[in-house]
């Protein structure tokens, strides 16, 4: 009883906490209106789980990354010990989000991915989906709009200017960086369009020079039916020299073909977990057995398989691994509802417990996107974006003690009535303070107020400051 009085003082103050905007008194005495957020300039989705890190921390500092106006890229940064923030900076500009007339109006896929490599100096990877015919051909799947790009802070540890490289192929969307504990550097993308192998390309010099893509995931042509095989990856650190993949199956139909009236659709299944031994070279499945690459839907069906959901439709999959290298894996799985993908849907979790995949059964998660934290076999949390009942959207962290036999509510970071968050996945290397990227819907506009979450909630920014010229 007492705890759900506590409980819901809480979650009130919580939401008094979101409504008002804080006043403090500076150094000088004078009044000066604090804010939640620390930018107002995120436009469309301008996080996601995908393109990721957007966040690292290093020596003190959380180095943030968005997709802002134009769909250029911005970066800003919070020093957790002066508690003071800077910019958010233009580090780039995109190809795409500068065309009129183009039909789709947002395009979204070139959101930065951000990284510190060893030397100090920031990287991100930004602005493509699939580059065009006019870029010339491309050896490894189609092609689409954008250009991938590569910009290098000047100098180390400073994000007030940059400088854009040509090294990296510009066919590339959906950038994940990754960097092994010896320095090496992996930007892992869709080299393409849908109909596109996934690759690689390693860097050993603090990203100077890359190495050609290596591709890891294949796309063919389907014999039985009018489509393509294509994927979608998330890959991330896992213990030692590995890397980790969790990743899901889109049927690429053609957009008139004989089994689907609606044609081309983003219909997505099954979830597969695999892993690269980056000093063996060697790509495994969670049996340790070596994996032929790039790998096919065959393979992949016969060896990676965590679940199969041929019904269903699934979204998003993410994966950490235990202390003893056993992952857990999340997907966003529901019914068939066409383009809008606006029906009932679960988060579903599961666990390689040494033998098999343990799917667990619970229905506490809520569903939304996020991504997770597995601190051992038993222990996991789950950062989620979600709506609550009453329409509030939130920002929250799951726990399980069980293997995710059951999850409980933990840490709220951020509650809002009547909107929505974009959320991006967990900053690398995470300050307790400063652990999710978010952005909130602004009703009636392309644009997003951001967020830098932690175990405190938001870290919080001068009104003046946090309010950025949108052009
Ligand atoms: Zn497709």
């Amino acid at each position: 009883m007492s705890e759900n009085i506590l409980l819901k003082l809480c979650v009130a103050f919580l939401l008094i906490g979101c409504v008002a905007e804080h006043k403090s008194t500076d150094k000088e005495g004078s009044n000066e209106q604090v804010v939640d957020y620390f930018a107002d300039n995120g436009f469309g989705n301008a996080v996601a789980v995908v393109q990721h890190p957007a966040g690292v921390y290093h020596k003190g500092i959380t180095y943030v990354a968005y997709q802002g106006p134009l769909e250029d890229p911005y970066v800003a940064s919070y020093n957790h010990t002066t508690n003071e923030w800077k910019g958010p900076y233009k580090a780039g500009i995109s190809e795409m989000g500068k065309d009129p007339n183009r039909k789709k109006k947002i395009d979204n896929h070139g959101k930065p991915a951000l990284l510190i490599d060893d030397a100090g100096f920031i990287h991100i990877a930004f602005g493509g989906h699939g580059g065009t015919p006019a870029d010339g051909d491309n050896p490894l799947g189609n092609h689409h709009y954008g250009k991938n790009l590569h910009a290098v802070s000047k100098k180390p540890l400073d994000i007030s200017e940059w400088e854009t490289l040509d090294n990296i192929s510009l066919f590339g969307t959906y950038s994940q960086f990754v960097k092994m504990e010896n320095g090496d550097i992996y930007l892992f993308y869709r080299h393409g369009a849908h109909r596109s192998n996934w690759v690689y390309q390693k860097s050993t010099d603090n990203g100077k020079i890359f190495g050609e893509p290596v591709s890891f995931l294949k796309h063919k042509r389907r014999t039985e039916i009018e489509a393509e095989d294509s994927w979608y990856p998330w890959v991330s650190k896992g213990n030692g020299d590995d890397i980790i993949v969790a990743f899901d199956y889109h049927i690429c139909r053609d957009s008139k073909n004989r089994q689907d009236a609606r044609g081309h659709i983003p219909e997505r299944h099954n979830v597969y977990y695999m892993v690269f031994d980056t000093k063996t070279g060697v790509w495994k499945n969670v049996k340790n057995e070596p994996l032929e690459m790039p790998l096919t839907k065959e393979m992949a069906d016969m060896k990676t398989l965590v679940r199969e959901i041929p019904n269903d439709w699934t979204f998003q999959g993410i994966a950490d691994v235990d202390p003893y290298g056993n992952p857990q894996v999340c997907v966003l799985v529901g019914s068939d509802v066409g383009e809008k993908r606006s029906g009932p849907k679960r988060l579903q979790h599961f666990r390689w417990d040494g033998q098999e995949w343990l799917e667990s059964k619970n229905t506490d998660l809520p569903i939304g996107n996020g991504d997770i934290d597995v601190i051992s076999a038993k222990e996991v949390s789950i950062y989620l974006e979600s709506k609550t009942s009453n329409d509030v959207g939130e920002i929250s962290k799951w726990d399980s003690f069980n293997g995710g036999e059951s999850f409980k509510k933990g840490t709220v970071f951020l509650q809002r009535k009547n909107t929505s968050f974009v959320i991006s996945s967990l900053i690398d290397n995470p300050h307790p303070d400063a652990r999710i990227i978010v952005g909130e819907k602004q009703e009636g506009s392309d644009f997003k107020k951001m967020y830098l979450l932690g175990d405190n909630g938001p870290i919080q920014r001068s009104q003046k400051e946090a309010k950025v010229l949108k052009k």
